[in-house]
């Protein structure tokens, strides 16, 4: 988030024609929740779906495509957190990886199918979410949530075309146009 270390999200593996939407979902997902950007591993159409997104609700979020994820883990200028099943209780480690990202980037790994063990030796904290089963988009979501201690569901969101209105029935969308 904007005056912070970036907090970027790297959705490794990718199957076309199965993980398509659990790939924008991973996306959309990091946008929504606080992270400042995300890294696709080959997916055109979910970096297009996102970027789709972001211009119509705001930013800044970008989504880039890398041929080279393993680089990008290993070059990281910062800390590197995978999720995972097998990983520490995020309950046991978010602190320490709080401070960490008090000064330095943080970069979250999630995984699509087998994610290789050079990751999880590569990576500073492995880190589950639960240590049950269950998906790269709900592991995402309530990382972020803990590493940002909730301040992300207050951000504020620049060159929106569209705004919604909460309310308690209903559906409500403003347009930049309207106002
Ligand atoms: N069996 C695969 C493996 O061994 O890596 C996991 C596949 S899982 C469908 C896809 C991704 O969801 C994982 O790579 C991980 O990033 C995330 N995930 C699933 N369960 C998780 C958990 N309990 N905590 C954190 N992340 C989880």
């Amino acid at each position: 988030m904007q005056g912070e270390p970036e907090v970027a999200v790297l959705r490794l593996g990718h199957r076309p024609g199965r993980d398509g939407r659990m790939t924008t979902h991973v996306g959309l997902t990091a946008r929504a929740l606080g992270a400042d950007r995300v890294l696709l591993t080959s997916s055109t159409q979910a970096k297009e779906t996102i970027e789709d997104i972001t211009g119509r609700f705001g930013g800044p979020f970008s989504a880039e495509l890398t041929d080279s994820p393993k680089a990008t883990i290993r070059d990281w200028p910062g800390v590197v957190v995978h999720l995972t099943m097998y990983g520490e209780r995020v309950q046991d480690v978010e602190e320490e990886i709080r401070e960490a990202h008090g000064t330095d980037p943080v970069l979250v790994v999630v995984g699509a199918e087998k994610v290789p063990f050079d990751v999880y030796e590569a990576a500073d904290w492995n880190v589950g979410v639960t240590n049950q089963p269950h998906s790269e988009v709900a592991g995402l979501a309530v990382f972020l949530d803990r590493l940002f201690e909730g301040r992300e569901l207050d951000r504020e969101w620049a060159d929106a075309d569209q705004r919604v209105v909460p309310m308690a029935t209903g559906k409500r969308v403003e347009s930049a146009d309207d106002e």
